[in-house]
């Protein structure tokens, strides 16, 4: 799966250099995802990223699960994630890899650390290591603990890792400078005492490496020779180089960066899509609403598109927030270009065609995609009474409704041209019924009398129709950048974002559609066949998205 047509950038072009310098014979690359929640769309833009990189220059991407913190940690995140990475129509190399794995290792450099000075166990409280932390503008201070003979920092070492001390009494730090610029470098901690039970390592381990030291030193076990993050970890990258320096590990990877994707309308931090499921504000991690890989898959999302997506808005070295409505574009030219077609009434009106036989049922086909013939023909049955939809009649109307009215004449979509003629009202006055005549000879012909239809309206068979549930979806979020700053989130949920419908009626072929399979409801959006609810009995529709971007519009 090459896909050539990505844009170069900038990471391109320093593997490439790479490549041609001789100073890596191999692209090794990895997603390394903390176990601690679904893949989001900004994971998806890291997948592409890392797994693009690894295709396009003929290397390998790893998956590795970086579970250094069990305490938010779980299988069930484990699994999702595999099936989002493989979903998406990426294969890592070889076998899932896990940080855990590595734990013996970490903990023996650890060692090579204390032994040559360059480590140290300090027993400072955490609310004291923040003060002799200092600040963006003063130096720290060393800790009092920091020039511990190298025999007590390893005993202690031992201690900490045979449970012998309390959590949070005790702490492994390196021993750089307190002095630096750069906050990461003053006496980072590598190690600290959490007694929890691991997904993966169980009760073997009482302490637990921190990302810093576990991640550089994960890469090079696994031959990384591109390391690519995002930029929150810039700043982190002497530290990352620090450590490969000091230790003996077996390769020498590097650390790239680039922009964090921040989509509009959206949050993109696993923490905050974890408070939307916890606290029922949507029906779980892959609620069609929710960002995450899951969700946008059950949204009727396809890995293509969302893959197009990643690539469309290049990579780069700067945060900013995308405009989702670029994400939606993609999502609509693919559905428009591989979505079969069908017919639904959303909101439906009876519709009594006089003028028919009351035992005649035609079999209309209808190509399934106007210009992909692979896709094959429908069969529609037409009869006396039809259904259309509420919105696509009225009695009177000026010119600009191009749909049904009373007196005039349109064309159902695939079939005949009609005239209404009358209406029944039920005993609220609301109209329950529009009497119509069908025009003589109109299938792909304009009528005989050179009396031309202004429009076109879908329609389904009352008797054959099957009636669906719709579930429609807006926008999660109301506004551009739900949680810029100090912004609560939960002032800016869109309300009524799920509307479900039980009063919608299909052409009868979408019974049998396929969950996950997609379709153009013509003039009214796509919708996909849900996941886990849909089936021939009863069929269940999520809506995608909107047939052209009206979201600004309704805004207004
Ligand atoms: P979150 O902030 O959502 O919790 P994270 O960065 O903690 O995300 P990880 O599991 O550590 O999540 O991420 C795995 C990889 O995905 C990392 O390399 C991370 O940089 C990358 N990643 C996470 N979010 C984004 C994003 N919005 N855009 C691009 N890459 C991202
Ligand atoms: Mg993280």
């Amino acid at each position: 799966m090459t896909d050539t047509t990505a844009p170069s950038n900038f990471l391109d072009n320093i593997v490439r250099e790479d490549l041609e310098s001789g100073r890596v014979s191999e692209v090794v690359t990895r997603f390394p995802p903390e176990p601690n929640g679904y893949l989001h769309i900004g994971h998806a833009k890291s997948i592409s990223v890392n797994f693009g990189l690894a295709e396009r220059f003929g290397g390998r991407c790893n998956l590795r699960f970086d579970d250094t913190n069990p305490l938010k940690e779980s299988q069930e995140y484990i699994e999702s994630i595999q099936d989002d990475v493989a979903w998406l129509g990426y294969h890592w190399d070889g076998d899932v890899r896990y940080a855990s794995s590595y734990f013996e290792q970490l903990y023996q450099w650890a060692q090579h650390l204390v032994r040559g000075g360059k480590a140290y166990v300090c027993d400072l409280s955490a609310d004291e290591t923040r003060e002799y932390r200092g600040t963006l503008t003063e130096p720290g201070r060393n800790s009092p603990y920091r020039d511990r003979p190298v025999e007590e920092n390893l005993a202690l070492l031992e201690g900490m890792k045979n449970g012998e001390f309390d959590e949070g009494s005790r702490v492994l730090r390196a021993k750089i400078d307190m002095a630096s610029p750069n906050m990461n470098m003053r006496d980072p901690t590598l190690y600290r005492i959490r007694k929890v039970a691991h997904h993966q390592t169980g009760d073997t381990w009482c302490i637990y490496p921190t990302y810093d030291f576990a991640h550089g030193q994960e890469d090079a076990i696994e031959g990384i020779s591109h390391s690519v993050c995002t930029l929150e970890f810039e700043d982190h990258r002497p530290l990352y180089d620090w450590l490969i320096e000091n230790l003996p590990v077996p390769s020498r990877p590097h650390q790239y960066e680039f922009g964090r994707l921040n989509p509009s309308y959206t949050v993109t931090s696993k923490r905050k899509l974890k408070q939307l499921v916890d606290e029922g504000l949507v029906s779980g991690w892959d609620d069609p609403r929710m960002p995450t890989i899951s969700g946008m898959r059950r949204r009727g999302y396809s890995p293509a598109a969302i893959r197009r997506f990643c690539d469309m808005i290049g990579t780069t070295r700067s945060d900013g927030i995308v405009d989702v409505a670029m994400l939606e574009h993609a999502i609509r030219d693919d559905l428009n270009e591989n979505a079969p077609r069908a017919m639904c009434v959303v909101d439906p009106l009876r519709v009594v065609l006089v003028n028919y036989p009351d035992d005649k049922v035609e079999t209309i086909t209808a190509a399934a995609h106007p210009s992909r013939e692979d896709m094959g023909e429908r069969e529609l049955p037409f009869a006396r009474e039809l259904l259309i939809d509420r919105d696509d009649f009225r009695e009177e109307a000026n010119k600009k409704y191009k749909r049904l009215v009373l007196g005039k004449r349109v064309r159902l979509r695939n079939a005949y041209v009609i005239e209404a003629v009358d209406v029944e009202r039920d005993s609220n006055g609301e109209i329950s019924t529009v009497l119509c005549e069908v025009i003589e000879d109109t299938l792909g012909k304009d009528p005989a009398d050179g009396v031309k239809p202004k429009g076109v309206i879908h329609w389904v068979s009352a008797s054959h129709g099957v009636p669906v549930e719709l579930r429609l979806y807006d926008r999660l979020f109301n506004v551009e950048a739900p949680d810029r700053g100090d912004e609560d989130f939960h002032h800016y949920l869109t309300p009524d974002s799920l509307l479900v419908t039980t009063a919608a009626v299909a052409e009868p072929g979408l019974a049998a559609a396929t969950p996950e399979q997609s379709f153009q409801f013509e003039r009214e959006g796509y919708f996909v066949a849900d996941r886990f609810d849909h089936s021939a009995e009863t069929p269940v529709f999520n809506k995608t998205i909107g047939l052209r971007d009206t979201w600004q519009r309704q805004d207004n």
